[in-house]
């Protein structure tokens, strides 16, 4: 294939890497122990014995595999037990899971926007908003990363051309660790007639008083909004959600493709994420100590002045590198020094860079060690 040549000569190539053992602050990476920076498990809930414990109950009494759709016979209470406890978390008035956040997104765009409509999306947003827009068959138009005076603008020029609007953004940018401007995108919507879809994955159990998320966060609970996340990452199972009012989960258990015509989460993954919900509920220390962490590093970059840190409100720290060549030696460094922090190069995003992970289970001893690492890369 002379594109996977192409993507070689970029330093592009990217290849997988296997764990061993359970997941958390420290893993086995080929045969050794590392500190890990590579995890979406911000709470540590992932290797929790509760979790665990959970799943494995559930597949006793239920067996592996959900054996249908949810609208067959792929139905199980524990399904609706997990979705009013999102909407109870989310202060929503009801809750869809799909099997995994990318399907959420999907599916949600799809069914909401068709042909005669318009999606304004955020330039920087994640992979499952740029494929749902797409597939939707929507008039697709991407505003500069946060630019809310261009959204405007765009929204002026263009807003009467179309049925519905549609803006969708990341709340927590993946790939970048800031945060959208969710008060000014509210209140355009509202003024431009819009629907607005953010996309809560990195905010879940992680932003916010109770862990609710960036809606939480920027004091929007309650606005009219269409919620998506992922039980994937703070909440350490798998699968993802819709949460927003009653009319609009009713719509999509009727509409969209990517929950009608798929099998129902496990039972494993549905009981693990019901029981992680009930930790972040009980647990708030877990996310007070993912903050003392994160304030920690930010505290010890002064001893890092050649690295430039991202703007990041989140547990994501982007360290922004001149090449990719560049951003794989310093991986490849840390991996060396055991620490495990991935290079991220284009064309996941614009410009090279590291991205650190924090987790609630980091030691300030790991967070020293990053330090240390970066500064001998
Ligand atoms: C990870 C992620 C998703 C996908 O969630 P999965 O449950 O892993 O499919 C969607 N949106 C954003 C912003 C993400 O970071």
């Amino acid at each position: 294939m002379k594109s996977l040549i192409t993507i070689r000569r970029a330093d592009w190539y990217r290849s997988v890497q296997a764990i061993d053992g359970r997941s958390g602050a420290t893993v086995q990476l080929a045969g050794r122990e590392v500190i890990n920076f590579a995890s979406n498990d911000y709470l540590g809930l992932a290797g929790d014995e509760r979790l665990i414990g959970a799943a494995v109950a559930a597949t006793q009494e239920f067996g592996t595999g959900s054996t249908g759709s949810r609208l067959l016979s792929g139905h199980r209470e524990l399904h609706r037990e997990l979705e009013q406890a999102i909407a109870a978390l989310k202060q929503t008035e009801d809750a869809l899971v799909f099997s995994s956040g990318y399907l959420a997104n999907v599916g949600a765009i799809a069914s909401l926007v068709g042909k005669r409509d318009l999606i304004l999306s955020d330039q920087y947003n994640h992979s499952s908003l740029k494929n749902g827009a797409i597939l939707s068959g929507a008039t697709v138009i991407e505003y500069a990363h946060c630019q809310v005076k261009e959204l405007q603008a765009i929204l002026l020029q263009q807003r009467p051309n179309y049925r519905r609007c549609l803006i969708l953004t990341d709340s927590v940018f993946s790939m970048d660790g800031d945060l959208c401007p969710l008060p000014a995108l509210l209140d355009l919507a509202d003024e431009f007639s819009c629907m607005l879809l953010v996309d809560e994955a990195h905010a879940t159990g992680v932003m916010g008083q109770t862990g609710a998320g960036c809606v939480e966060h920027f004091g929007c609970t309650g606005r009219n909004l269409i919620q998506i996340g992922t039980l994937s990452k703070a909440l350490g199972s798998l699968g993802g959600y819709v949460a927003g009012s009653a009319t609009l989960i009713d719509y999509l258990r009727n509409r969209a493709p990517s929950w009608i015509y798929t099998t129902a989460l496990s039972p494993a993954d549905t009981a693990a994420a019901l029981a992680a919900i009930s930790i972040v509920k009980e647990e708030p220390q877990r996310r007070v100590q993912l903050w003392k962490n994160i304030d920690y590093l930010k505290k010890l970059l002064y001893k890092l002045p050649n690295l430039k840190l991202l703007p990041s409100e989140s547990p994501i720290l982007c360290f922004q590198l001149p090449s990719a060549a560049e951003a794989l030696q310093i991986s490849q460094g840390l991996q060396a020094a055991g620490i495990f922090a991935p290079a991220i190069r284009p064309p996941t995003v614009p410009t090279s860079r590291m991205r650190i992970s924090l987790m609630a289970t980091h030691q300030a001893i790991h967070i020293e060690r990053l330090v240390e690492g970066m500064g001998n890369g």
